[in-house]
C-alpha cells in the first residue's frame, strides 16, 4: 500500500534566513521557504541530511510534510526590518496547492517590493505568473528550472523514478518557455548532476540546447552531494534499484566524504558545459539581478565581476592565493554601505585602495571597470 502523505501545521518562530552576504551562484542574501519536506521526494535530496530535515528516519521527509502555517505574516514581519535584496522563496510541490503559501508569500515581496528568486521542479510555479510579472515590473523576479535529464536521454525513465514525483522535465521546459515570454528571467539548474546517469556530454548539451530554445538565459550546474543519513539512504536506493552503479558510487563518494563531483573530472564537465552554452548562446553563470534605482548597483555589478573571475580561476586551476584575493575583494565591495562609484568620484583611486582588501592592483581593476561602466 503507498504510504499516505501527512500534513502537519505549526507556527515557528522565524521565517527568514539571512546570509552575511549574497552567494556568488544565485545571488541570494535571504531565503525563506513554506514547507519542511518535500512530497516530490527525489532519492538524492540533500535536504534528507540531518542539518535541514526535522526527521530522524529519511523516509519521513516525503511523506510528514511540516506547513508553516504563520509564514506570511512572519516574513512581512521579517522584511520590514531587512535591506532591500534577492530572496530565494517558496516552494511548488503538490502541498502548495492546497496551502497556497508560496504565493502568500511572493505578495508580502510584491507588497515590500523584494526582488525574488525561485528554485522549481514544479510548472505549478505558472499558477502565479501575473504575481511575478508584476514583481519583475518593481524589483526583480527569476525563476530557475531544475533539470537533469531529457526525454532524449537513455536514462530518462531511471531519472523519472529517481525523481519520483516531480514533473518530468519536458514539462518543466514547456514552463520555462512560459515564463520567458513573461518577460521573467529564467534558466537552468543542473543540479545534482549524477555521476554514470546524467553528465555525459549528449544529455548535458540536450539540456543546454533545450534550455535555450525555451528562452532560457543560463545554466548553472554542480554535482551531487552525500552526507550522513543521506547517504545512506541513497546507497539503499541503488542497492535495491540501480545495483550496477554501487561501485561506480562508491568510488565517486567514499566512506567519511560528503562530495563526489570534485576536482580534475568536475572542472572537465564544468568546462564542457561552457562549451555547449557558447555553442548555444547562453551562459554558464546567472547574470545577477540588480534593481533599478539600487544605490550599490555598480558595486554589486563589479562584485559580480570578480565572482565570474572566481570561478574562471577555478576552472582553469589557478592558485589558490590568486583566487582568494578576488573572492575577498568581491566579498569586501559587496559589504561596502557606500556607492563605490561615489567613493571614486570624491576620492580617486586613492580611495578604492582604503577599501578592505584591495591592493594597488585590484583599485586599479576596480577603477577600469567603473570606468567602462560610465
Ligand atoms: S523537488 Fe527539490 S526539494 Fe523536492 S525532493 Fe526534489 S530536490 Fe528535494
Amino acid at each position: 500500500m503507498p504510504r499516505k502523505t501527512e500534513f502537519i501545521s505549526y507556527k515557528p518562530k522565524t521565517i527568514l534566513n539571512k546570509n552575511k552576504r549574497a552567494d556568488h551562484w544565485f545571488w541570494t542574501r535571504y531565503s525563506a521557504y513554506p514547507y519542511l519536506g518535500c512530497q516530490h521526494g527525489c532519492e538524492f535530496c540533500y535536504c534528507r541530511e540531518q542539518k535541514f530535515s526535522p526527521y530522524d528516519d529519511a523516509d519521513d521527509f516525503a511523506y510528514k510534510i511540516k506547513v508553516k502555517e504563520n509564514a506570511p505574516e512572519l516574513l512581512r514581519k521579517a522584511l520590514f526590518r531587512a535591506k532591500t535584496d534577492l530572496i530565494f522563496i517558496g516552494d511548488y510541490q503538490p502541498a502548495e496547492r492546497k496551502f497556497e503559501l508560496s504565493r502568500k508569500m511572493l505578495e508580502v515581496c510584491r507588497e515590500r517590493n523584494f526582488p525574488v528568486f525561485i528554485l522549481e521542479r514544479s510548472p505549478l510555479i505558472l499558477r502565479d505568473i501575473e504575481l511575478l510579472q508584476d514583481i519583475e515590473s518593481r524589483a526583480r523576479a527569476v525563476v530557475a528550472f531544475s533539470i537533469i535529464h531529457t526525454k532524449n536521454s537513455p536514462n530518462y525513465e531511471k531519472i523519472n523514478r529517481i525523481e519520483r514525483l516531480a514533473p518530468p522535465p519536458e514539462k518543466r521546459f514547456e514552463a520555462m518557455e512560459k515564463i520567458a515570454s513573461a518577460g521573467i528571467m529564467t534558466g537552468t539548474s543542473m543540479m545534482p548532476l549524477l555521476p554514470e546517469l546524467c553528465d555525459d556530454d549528449a544529455n548535458l548539451e540536450d539540456i543546454i540546447r533545450q534550455t535555450a530554445d525555451s528562452g532560457g538565459r543560463f545554466v548553472l550546474a554542480s554535482g551531487l552531494t552525500l552526507s550522513d543519513q543521506q547517504r545512506a539512504y541513497f546507497f539503499n536506493y541503488l542497492a535495491e534499484r540501480e545495483p550496477q552503479l554501487l561501485s561506480a558510487y562508491e568510488e565517486c563518494y567514499p566512506r567519511g566524504k560528503s562530495y563526489g563531483a570534485v576536482g580534475d573530472k568536475w572542472c572537465r564537465t564544468a568546462l564542457k558545459i561552457r562549451e555547449f552554452c557558447e555553442k548555444h548562446g547562453i551562459s554558464d553563470r546567472m547574470p545577477r539581478p540588480i534593481i533599478d534605482g539600487d544605490k550599490r548597483a555598480k558595486n554589486k555589478r563589479i562584485v559580480e565581476i570578480f565572482a565570474n573571475k572566481v570561478y574562471n580561476m577555478e576552472l582553469e586551476r589557478v592558485s589558490k592565493n590568486q583566487i582568494w584575493a578576488y573572492r575577498k575583494a568581491a566579498w569586501a565591495i559587496e559589504d561596502m554601505e557606500q556607492d563605490i562609484a561615489l567613493l571614486y568620484r570624491m576620492m580617486g583611486i586613492k580611495g578604492l585602495e582604503k577599501v578592505p582588501d584591495i591592493g594597488k592592483s585590484l583599485a586599479k581593476e576596480v577603477e577600469l571597470l567603473l570606468i567602462e561602466m560610465v
